[in-house]
């Protein structure tokens, strides 16, 4: 079998000692750890050149305020040097066949034009590549090389060229010491054998920009959740330095705005995505905490608070008497720009009072919803797994199995399955692993 442009590796496991798991988040690493722990292997395919996902751009998390990196780093590390587990990150499963204890995998390795065993991620390389462009991992607010990192603490920590932007023009090859750049490298595809499967593809954001009466795209100091997180992050595109993007300036009053994206039939997302309203009242915790001296007003638009978790309720007290946040029950209508100062312009109901209020901010965060991440009806289609109305993957007997699939040794944990938080996502991801260890223990030979 082959395929132009692409060399075919076939690789021989046995496949009762090895498990898959697709999406390298926190809850597919820690499905991945957990299996790993119990003596088997498992080979862990991201699409992406780094394992992390969403945690590895989040600043703090709610309801403690812990930071994410110091959080997520040891386990990114942990991952990487597992000797049970190998890492295809840059990769992609094609195809899936079989059943459970025998599932024949097709995975592609797109080409990162950097040999990884020889990288050693110093990054002599950077200064040379001519080319710059939006770092996506910054979404979007800062840049990156051609040939590049997204983050830090990239694991594996291994450069990759960006070939959509590359110019080819070998500037980095030379000055690699190592010679650890291969511009003509293809991709290749692996066929791989396992016997159990984990998928943890978790969840894209709601594209904001859909709400065309809020001002995403249109005003420049009207910006989504996640890139608020880069803002405020230290190692992000400002160095930590919370600032709109008008001009530069410190915001003194900030609006978020929940439920976008969220609990809105109108948009075909008629569920609550669980963790808006926690990581709005973090961000605005994490203003006037950073800027004390200078957000001097922060308030949540909402159509109610949902703080349902353990801590979260308190954590939602202390953001209004503590940090003195502003909440106005009801949703915002619309949002127009100051165009003398660039200021935003918030209107909206509120519903405790039934009035109408017009409240000008500096900046303005849109609070976006979960939905299923991008090209998860292939996967399932792949593997005959059913969605449910929402999209995401559907779970025959969520109260006794909440991580099973209707395919027997396919299990699922994280946003794969619904919106969640981290602590939940890295619960289904110990219990993923655990139903995949029973797979792989009864289909193998004792
Ligand atoms: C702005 C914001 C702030 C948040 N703050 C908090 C917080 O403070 N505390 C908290 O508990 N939660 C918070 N959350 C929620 C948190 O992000 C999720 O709970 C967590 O990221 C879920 O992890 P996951 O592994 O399920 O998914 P993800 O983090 O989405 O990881 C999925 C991984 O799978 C990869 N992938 C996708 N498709 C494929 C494919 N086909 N093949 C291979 N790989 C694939 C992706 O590239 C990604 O690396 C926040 C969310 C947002 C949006």
């Amino acid at each position: 079998m082959t395929v132009a442009g692409e060399k075919i590796v076939v690789e021989d496991r046995k496949s009762t000692d090895t498990a898959l798991v697709i999406g390298g988040g926190v809850s597919g690493m820690q499905a991945a750890l957990d299996i790993a722990d119990q003596g088997y292997s498992v080979v862990l395919v991201e699409r992406t050149p780094s394992i992390g996902g969403v945690m590895a751009m989040l600043d703090k998390t709610f309801p403690t305020l812990d930071c994410s990196a110091c959080i997520l780093t040891p386990k990114l590390s942990e991952v990487a040097r597992h000797p049970n587990i190998e890492l295809m990150t840059y990769s992609e499963v094609k195809s899936i066949t079989g059943t459970a204890g025998n599932f024949r995998v097709s995975v592609l390795r797109k080409a990162r034009k950097v040999l990884e065993d020889k990288c050693s991620g110093c990054g002599d390389c950077v200064p040379h590549c001519p080319i710059e462009v939006r770092n996506e991992f910054d979404q979007g607010l800062g840049y990156r090389k051609a040939v590049y990192i997204g983050f830090p603490q990239n694991t594996p920590l291994v450069y990759t060229i960006d070939s959509e932007n590359c110019i080819k023009c070998g500037m980095c090859v030379k000055s690699c010491e190592r010679e650890a750049i291969d511009l003509d490298l293809e991709d290749e595809e692996i066929e791989i054998s396992v016997g159990a499967i984990v998928v943890a593809t978790g969840y894209e954001l709601y594209n904001v920009a859909n709400y065309r009466r809020f001002g995403y795209g249109r005003f420049k100091n009207v910006i989504n959740a996640l890139e608020f997180e880069r803002l405020i992050n230290a190692a992000g595109p400002t160095a930590g330095n919370l600032m709109r993007l008008s001009d530069g300036k410190i915001p003194k009053s900030i609006g978020f705005i929940q439920c976008v994206g969220a609990r809105d039939a109108t948009k075909d997302v008629p569920y609550c995505s669980r963790v808006c309203c926690m990581y709005g009242i973090k961000n605005a915790v994490m203003a006037k905490e950073l800027q004390h001296e200078n957000v001097k007003k922060v308030t949540i638009y909402s159509i109610d608070i949902r703080a349902f978790g353990k801590g979260f309720e308190e954590f939602y007290n202390m953001a209004k008497d503590r940090f003195g946040i502003k909440f106005i029950r009801g949703r915002v209508g619309e949002v127009s720009e100051n165009s003398r100062n660039k200021n935003i312009i918030v209107r909206a109901e509120d519903t405790t009072t039934g009035k109408f209020l017009e409240q000008e901010h500096e900046l303005v965060v849109l609070c976006p919803g979960i939905l299923p991440p991008k090209g998860l009806r292939d996967t399932a289609n792949q593997l005959g797994l059913q969605l449910d109305s929402d999209g995401f993957i559907h779970v025959e007997q969520p109260a006794s199995n909440p991580v099973d699939t209707a395919v027997s040794g396919v299990y699922i944990c994280g946003c794969v399955e619904g919106p969640k938080d981290i602590p939940d996502s890295v619960a289904a991801g110990s219990a993923a692993a655990m139903r995949a260890s029973i797979t792989l223990w009864r289909e193998g030979e004792h």
